[in-house]
């Protein structure tokens, strides 16, 4: 009973409803819309849901990043911020947590993840290097072909399959990355880049087992296995839930043991570790880390801060010891789940199975009669935002961007819309809100027209593109 969803717990027992296991000690009013309002705000943001201003977003659900709330433990630790600029104590707990509670030897702050891709990958990437992934991260991808390497998708194929009920559709497949290594040989590869849960295949796990085969194959080559661990707390409730021998293992140990398979990590601490902004990179390596502790300086900051002020530091330390709570764990992938079973009985395609950290609309369903060059994934992020002010994000074609080599559009078979759940900051009634305003979309799907790009900037375009209607 301990590991069932906890929107279920006891229910053998005749009705007895969870709630989140948090109580409200300060509110933020919410901003309440009219459809004319929302109507001239999507105008004025082109369309792109990143362009809204907050002031005009009812339920936000844009994204899981920095957007948790802290516990009243984080807050009273950030009067407890040590502003020196060398040696800040909050430092060496941060230091502190990532050795216990993730196991790496050496520890490199920075500003967020993003911080820590560009210094790894500056750092292990050679101009025509070659990375393998399991399926991609927009900016993880980026930081890793600015440094010269082609990076090389070898996650499983159910992966692309929206429908695929497979438990861990983010397992590498080993015989992809076989090949890939056959192909460039192993000395063109820095190392391998593995992210658990999978965002863009929505929010996937990796199993144990996947990871511990994935370990071997690298070792029998000499390569670098290394983690993105944004979401790898989640993944670890997945390992719990489904792989055989770890029901009764807390997620705190099962953490432990996936990294250490891993020989280091670059973490966005604005998703899983509960704060509002912060990253940081880990590695065993001593050579590595030798050379990443000299770049930090260059762009991040000493290496004893790495751009987050003494009392961020504090503030993720307690955050990283919160987020292993097998109870906070629980409810925050119970609520994503609570509110994909909503959208399932009402027949709206989503992702299956639900995810760690975000229900996946599956746009190319929901709008059948939009080809992908309309759009659709932006175009239901439009509508919902209009039926209701709740903000979501597009997971599609515009996120995908174009091919460096051809420069024509990626065309990635999933086109999602993501509804991406903070943690700790809504309640179930929300998620209901939610839902309601998804079928109400839903219900006039067959008036969608779609969207055309107007605007395209040359990075990252899903952020500041803009969009127009099709009459
Ligand atoms: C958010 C994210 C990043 C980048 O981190 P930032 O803190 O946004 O710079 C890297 N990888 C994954 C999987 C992410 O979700």
């Amino acid at each position: 009973m301990a590991h069932e969803p906890p929107h279920t717990m006891g229910q053998q027992h005749g009705r007895r409803s969870w709630a989140e296991p948090w109580k409200i000690k300060m509110v933020e009013p919410l901003a309440v819309t009219t459809r004319e309002e929302r109507a001239a705000a999507l105008v004025e943001a082109g369309y792109n849901t990143f362009l809204l201003r907050s002031r005009d977003v009812y339920i936000d659900l844009l994204t899981d990043s920095g957007t948790s709330a802290m516990s009243d433990r984080q807050w009273a630790g950030m009067m407890l911020g040590d502003e020196a600029y060398a040696g800040s104590r909050n430092f060496y707990n941060l230091e502190a947590a990532v050795q216990r509670f993730y196991g790496y030897r050496h520890i490199v702050p920075t500003h967020q993840g993003r911080g820590a891709e560009h210094l790894i990958s500056q750092t292990l990437i050679k101009p025509g290097d070659h990375v393998p992934g399991n399926m991609y991260f927009t900016t993880t991808r980026l930081h890793q072909e600015l440094a010269g390497a082609t990076f090389h998708d070898v996650i499983i194929d159910e992966a692309h399959d929206p429908e695929s009920l497979h438990p861990f559709k983010g397992n590498m497949d080993l015989a992809k990355l076989g090949a890939l290594i056959d192909e460039v040989g192993a000395d063109r590869i820095p190392y391998v880049s593995l992210a658990g849960t999978v965002n863009m295949a929505g929010g996937q796990p990796v199993s144990m087992a996947n990871v511990r085969a994935l370990r071997a194959l690298c070792d029998r080559h000499g390569l670098r296995l290394l983690l993105d661990a944004t979401r790898m707390v989640e993944n670890a409730l997945f390992i719990q839930e489904r792989e055989d021998g770890y029901g009764d293992m807390p997620i705190a140990a099962i953490l432990r043991e996936f990294c250490s398979h891993t020989d280091g990590a670059w973490m966005s601490a604005k998703k899983d570790n509960l704060v509002n902004i912060g990253g940081w990179l880990a590695v065993n390596d001593d050579a590595v880390f030798e050379e990443l502790r000299n770049l930090v300086v260059v762009y991040e900051g000493l290496h004893t801060y790495g751009g987050m002020a003494g009392r961020d530091m504090e503030a993720l330390a307690i955050g990283i010891e919160e987020s292993v709570q097998d109870e906070h764990v629980r409810s925050r992938v119970g609520q994503v789940r609570y509110l994909g079973e909503l959208l399932t009985e009402w027949g709206i395609p989503i992702v299956q199975p639900v995810g760690g950290h975000a229900i996946f609309l599956d746009a190319r369903r929901f709008y059948p009669h939009l080809e992908q060059d309309l759009f659709p994934a932006q175009t239901l992020a439009a509508e919902l935002y209009l039926d209701s002010g709740i903000r979501s994000m597009e997971r599609g074609i515009a996120s995908a961007g174009r091919d460096p080599e051809t420069g024509d559009h990626h065309r990635p078979k999933l086109e999602l819309t993501r509804l991406t759940i903070p943690r700790r900051v809504y309640t179930q009634a929300h998620m209901d809100v939610v839902a309601e305003s998804v079928k109400a979309c839903h219900d006039a799907r067959d008036s969608a027209r779609g969207l055309r790009m107007v605007y395209e900037p040359k990075y990252l375009r899903f952020f500041q593109a803009r969009f127009e209607p099709i009459s």
